[in-house]
């Protein structure tokens, strides 16, 4: 039994392989009942996802979708924005009339110029790196541009196994940043793809995910960042025992970007 996937990425972002269509027509197989597109949205021209993004387009093909795979799958449209604070206003100014969008997912890629999730963090710089990377965290959940934070704790596929020695360390800093975005009723994203990657707990990790409800954190998602059709809905076990663990039975699904919650079944 499958519960709704919330990250996805489709022909709309340059780095997926996978279409809108391929994953509707996987999920109606396997008997995933809901499916949230999140396409990459950047105007860093750093970042490979770098692209004019065809607005457009994307929503034309998700309601083409939508007719194709009626009462079979729900399918949702949604954008990862990539955040940077000195793009903060561009990024306003694009998606403000955007209005056929269900979700957007925030999430920090970059630390002033340095991936937050392919560079290598020597370990003297690794607390600078986390702090640096909270605090772009708690500007984005200030900003007011996203319903659900991304993968909390990403940097940890750039900090390696210190990032324990470090959760301990800012564990006050990333409570009172939970505690910002629960007051804002914002979501906090399961993401499972750290299994892919090798790491033994989701984005963030268990930890975090008991700390955004002791904060008084009401919604999570769950989301595979799938980029290839094989991915869809993978190790979502894993993410659901990681919210039950920390107290949430229910996920939250989006409708033009107002959440509802849907059980997690026992
Ligand atoms: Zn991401
Ligand atoms: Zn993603």
């Amino acid at each position: 039994m499958f519960i709704p996937d919330y990250h996805l990425h489709a022909q709309f972002s340059n780095d997926s392989t996978a279409t809108v269509a391929d994953y509707c027509h996987y999920a109606s197989q396997i008997g995933l009942k809901e499916i949230s597109i999140t396409e990459h949205l950047t105007f860093y021209e750093g970042d490979k996802n770098f692209q004019d993004f065809d607005y457009v387009s994307y929503i034309k093909e998700i309601e083409r979708c939508r007719q194709l795979f009626e009462s079979k799958v729900e399918i949702k449209a949604g954008l990862e924005i990539d955040y940077h604070p000195y793009l903060e206003d561009k990024i306003k100014n694009k998606i403000a009339k955007w209005d056929k969008l269900d979700l957007i997912i925030g999430a920090v890629h970059y630390v002033e110029g340095r991936s937050v999730i392919k560079s290598k963090i020597e370990k003297e710089n690794i607390k600078d790196f986390v702090e640096d990377y909270l605090k772009i965290m708690e500007k984005l959940i200030k900003s007011g541009l996203c319903d659900i934070i991304g993968h909390f704790d990403v940097f940890r596929r750039s900090t390696g196994e210190t990032y324990q020695m470090e959760l301990h360390l800012n564990t006050n800093t990333i409570k009172n940043i939970l505690a910002k975005a629960a007051n804002k009723n914002l979501a906090l994203e399961i993401n499972t793809s750290s299994f892919k990657h090798g790491l033994n707990d989701t984005f963030p990790c268990a930890e975090i995910v008991k700390l955004f409800k002791s904060c008084g954190g009401k919604y999570i998602t769950i989301g595979s960042d799938a980029h290839h059709l094989e991915e869809l809905a993978t190790y979502q076990e894993k993410g659901i025992a990681v919210a039950k663990q920390a107290g949430f039975h229910k996920i939250s699904c989006y409708k033009k970007r107002k959440p509802s919650l849907m059980s997690l079944q026992p």
